[in-house]
């Protein structure tokens, strides 16, 4: 993540602090939840969802994750270039030309179509060289995947009892996680009926569930293995899910900006771009010092709230690039440029939530941490 010449806090205009110790705990909690024989993939992808992967792989690797999940080749080298040994499972389809590097750095791709593995099939007997892949079965996502009512082909059943491509897991994928329970139940029964037809070595990776599809009952479950990223990261879902409260997850991440500016306006001033606001008494404005490039989206204008000493704010007018204001009129302690903004995290006796901040930036809570761009610095408690 972006080292930053800046050591000292109060010169940054916004940085994300993270909590490693808090992320060993959840790690820790989710672990003790998992039967022991269930591996645990953990998700990394869009840097450690903006956590900055480094330090979060670090850290997972003390904590004995299994295995990383990665959206693409670039992160599978990050995460080889930190010397780590793990299976890296790139869990989306990869491009032809990248067929080599995922050889060079002993990648493990998700194989949805008989065209990916002669591809593979091609290289790994042109240059000697053996590859690990995971079958990816679509269960009704309609995303990746060989469609699971569509008999498997004579040539896949070829390239996986050849010497050259290694079949090491097989997995789906839900779409319906949170929003309809019984779609998630189907899928389920089609994926375990495809495990049931076509059968399985012992040994392979079998998985389906992401964090917030985790099943209490592994008892009867086919699956050894679970794909996990918002959980590690202490974010849930909008609603309240049993498990998830059960497990007491902490949120890891809080984000923060500083007031560069305090002024008053009297009446009838437009402010901001497009006079999205005008102010209806003398008004006192915070101008903030990040913007819609750090992360808070535009969304947000004229409607998400911020802290500062504890209490909390409303957005005044646009969110810019770079800069965004707030109304403090009603602040109940002097405000000075410099003084610390709140956007998620704790202030005093007050939170902001990452859902809440989600929630003001009409995002889904994984978009939202994301969102967080590269020139807001991770800083690490
Ligand atoms: C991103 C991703 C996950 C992790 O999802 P979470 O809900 O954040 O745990 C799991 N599987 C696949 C295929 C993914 O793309």
């Amino acid at each position: 993540m972006s080292s930053s010449p800046i050591a000292n806090h109060r010169a940054l205009r916004s940085w994300v602090e993270i909590d490693l110790a808090a992320l060993d705990r959840n790690i820790a909690r989710i672990r003790r939840y998992l039967p022991p024989y269930v591996r645990h993939i953990a998700v990394v992808k869009a840097d450690a969802y903006g956590h900055g992967m480094p330090s979060v792989i670090l850290r997972l690797l003390r904590a004995g994750v299994d295995a990383f999940g990665v959206a693409n080749v670039q992160e599978g080298l990050q995460i080889r270039e930190q010397d780590v040994t793990l299976p890296v499972l790139i869990l989306s389809p990869v491009l032809p030309d990248e067929i080599p590097l995922l050889f060079e750095y002993q990648l493990t791709p998700f194989v949805s179509s008989v065209d990916e593995l002669a591809h593979l099939q091609s290289w790994a007997c042109g240059h000697e060289r053996i590859i690990s892949v995971h079958l990816k079965i679509d269960t009704g996502m309609g995303r990746a995947g060989f469609w699971y009512e569509d008999p498997l082909q004579e040539e896949v059943k070829k390239y996986l009892s050849g010497p050259w491509i290694r079949l090491t897991g097989i997995a789906t994928h839900f779409s319906c996680v949170c929003s309809d329970k019984t779609y998630t139940k189907l899928q389920r029964q089609r994926f375990h009926d495809w495990l049931g037809h076509y059968g399985c070595d012992a040994g392979i990776w079998i998985h389906e569930s992401s964090s917030f599809a985790l099943q209490d009952d592994w008892k009867d479950s086919p699956c050894n293995a679970a794909r996990i990223g918002a959980l590690q990261y202490g974010v849930g879902p909008d609603s309240q899910v049993p498990f998830i409260q059960a497990l007491a997850l902490e949120p890891i991440l809080s984000f923060y900006s500083r007031v560069s500016l305090v002024k008053m306006l009297p009446v009838g001033v437009p402010v901001g771009y497009d006079a999205m606001a005008v102010t209806r008494r003398p008004t006192r404005i915070a101008v903030l010092s990040a913007g819609y490039a750090d992360g808070i989206s535009t969304s947000a204008s004229n409607r998400a709230e911020a802290m500062i000493y504890g209490q909390r704010f409303r957005v005044f007018g646009r969110v810019a690039m770079d800069q965004a204001m707030l109304d403090i009129t009603d602040a109940k302690v002097p405000i000075h440029a410099g003084d610390r903004v709140t956007w998620i995290g704790r202030d005093g006796e007050n939170e902001i939530t990452a859902n809440e901040f989600c929630y003001w930036s009409n995002h889904i809570i994984r978009e939202c941490l994301c969102s967080i761009s590269a020139r807001v610095q991770r800083v690490y408690k």
